[in-house]
């Protein structure tokens, strides 16, 4: 069962009359042609018609008698928000450097010590008051962020979220083991820990703010090297009592995937389901080393995957079997990690996911002859990418968002093809509505993104 979000009401109803794309399955892409998306007074979309449909004509003119119509120009496209899963919102400040570093480094040296900023509230929100409005802008209607270890802080980012209208799932991170975090920035006991993100919990679900109903929290232990084994049984408790969502990281590199076998002896995905941490509401980040028992375990358990193909180039020491993974089924979004990843657009993700899948098709050493060098059958095409962003990020979260079809939120982008600086070259003789979208994915940019509602609310405009 879909988990359900409190709505307010933000607006009156209204009707989009727009050529729309939307993608049900990995595999099915459903082409709206000058369809009719009427949206409720909570944001939620109440139907989606067809030209054909008897009722078309009357709908339609009953919402242009109400002045309640928008319609979209014939170089304008409708398309559901992106669904960023992994997030590391304090890391911001950091994005696009020292990428050269392998994790450990990256971690210890620099972002570390970024993080224990956020001990300072106002420094928070300089961060990330701008960062909300820049993931708005590139189209971003929902993001699953990692804050930091500070209550403070990662209320000061849900708070933002709300007001600003993008819908979030924000978490504290919890992480306590002083063998492997810095004693400058670390929970002092597993104990604490524990409290702290309960209370933190309380306070996202008490938030008093203009659309708070957008934003709810998550659970977060860092990685299981950061955390005691009392801490990571704490938090598995807490899941279960609260039904809250999960976040964490999953078997992402060698080192962390080793680290993981040597201390338990298992992989992490078999570690995290122990403690309890495995549920229809968890998300775990990158995923690249799981055994197929690991897929059956999050198959068995519904838990989700943040696949970010372009921080697994840096960090991952290798690439996610994306299909091999829908295949099973599993849930799977798409995701920019920033900062293990150095673009904010879901749009690059879109692009490195498709990159990241050739590399592991093909092989990328010359040195191997052909039929060793790579892994057939990993290819993917645009719609897997386009649902990823997408659909498979609503299913991965258990939320009724990335999908332009009845019951849905209606957290929408409009797409203007011909912005001005638009590298999305669209020709009218060749290209068919299908080739729209692939040159979308393939091209557009923040200049591209023209409109964002997120609830049926407009939440950016350009
Ligand atoms: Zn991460």
């Amino acid at each position: 069962m879909t988990m359900s979000f409190p709505t307010s009401s933000p607006a009156a109803p209204f009707a989009v009359l727009a050529t729309a794309f939307t993608a049900s399955d990995p595999e099915t892409l459903h082409l709206l042609e000058k369809y009719l998306i009427c949206v409720d007074q909570n944001g939620i979309i109440s139907a989606v018609i067809p030209p054909a449909d008897p009722r078309y004509a009357e709908q339609k003119s009953a919402y242009q008698q109400n002045n309640a119509l928008i319609e979209l120009g014939d170089d304008q496209y409708l398309m559901p928000g992106m669904i960023d899963v992994h997030v590391h919102a304090p890391q911001w400040p950091q994005m696009g450097k020292a990428l050269d570093l392998p994790l450990y480094a990256w971690l210890q040296d620099n972002t570390f010590p970024l993080e224990a900023r956020f001990s300072d509230t106002d420094f928070a929100r300089r961060v990330y008051a701008p960062m909300v409005d820049a993931l708005l802008a590139n189209g971003t209607t929902t993001a699953m962020y990692f804050a930091s270890a500070h209550n403070a802080a990662s209320l000061a980012l849900a708070e933002i979220c709300a007001t600003k209208g993008q819908r979030a799932l924000v978490g504290r991170i919890a992480m306590d083991n002083p063998e492997q975090c810095p004693p400058f920035y670390r929970d002092s006991s597993a104990h604490q820990a524990v409290d702290d993100t309960a209370q933190f919990i309380r306070d996202v679900q008490t938030l008093v703010t203009p659309q708070s109903n957008l934003v709810l929290p998550v659970i977060t232990p860092r990685f299981i090297p950061s955390c005691t084994d009392d801490l990571l049984t704490g938090l598995g408790e807490l899941a279960g009592q609260t039904g809250c969502h999960v976040q964490t990281h999953c078997s992402e590199s060698d080192w962390a995937h080793e680290y993981v076998k040597n201390r338990f002896g298992i992989h992490d995905a078999q570690a995290l389901h122990k403690f309890g941490l495995l549920t229809r509401q968890t998300i775990m980040a990158h995923c690249n080393f799981l055994s197929d028992d690991d897929m059956d375990t999050l198959r068995a358990t519904g838990a989700g995957i943040a696949h970010c193909p372009l921080s697994n180039f840096y960090f991952a020491n290798s690439v996610f079997p994306l299909r091999h993974g829908l295949q099973q089924p599993l849930h799977i979004g798409l995701a920019t990690d920033i900062a293990g990843g150095h673009s904010p657009s879901m749009f690059d993700s879109c692009r490195h996911l498709l990159t990241a899948a050739c590399a592991l098709n093909d092989g990328v050493n010359p040195q191997l002859s052909a039929k060793e060098r790579g892994r057939p059958g990993a290819k993917a095409d645009f719609i897997h990418a386009f649902w990823l962003a997408t659909g498979g990020g609503g299913e991965a979260l258990n939320l009724p968002i990335g999908q332009l079809a009845p019951g849905f939120a209606f957290d929408a982008l409009l797409i203007d093809c011909q912005s001005p600086d638009s590298n999305v070259i669209i020709w009218p003789e060749f290209d068919d509505h299908r080739d729209v979208l692939q040159k979308i994915i393939y091209n557009a940019t923040r200049c591209n993104v023209s409109r964002v509602w997120v609830q049926g609310r407009v939440v950016t405009e350009r």
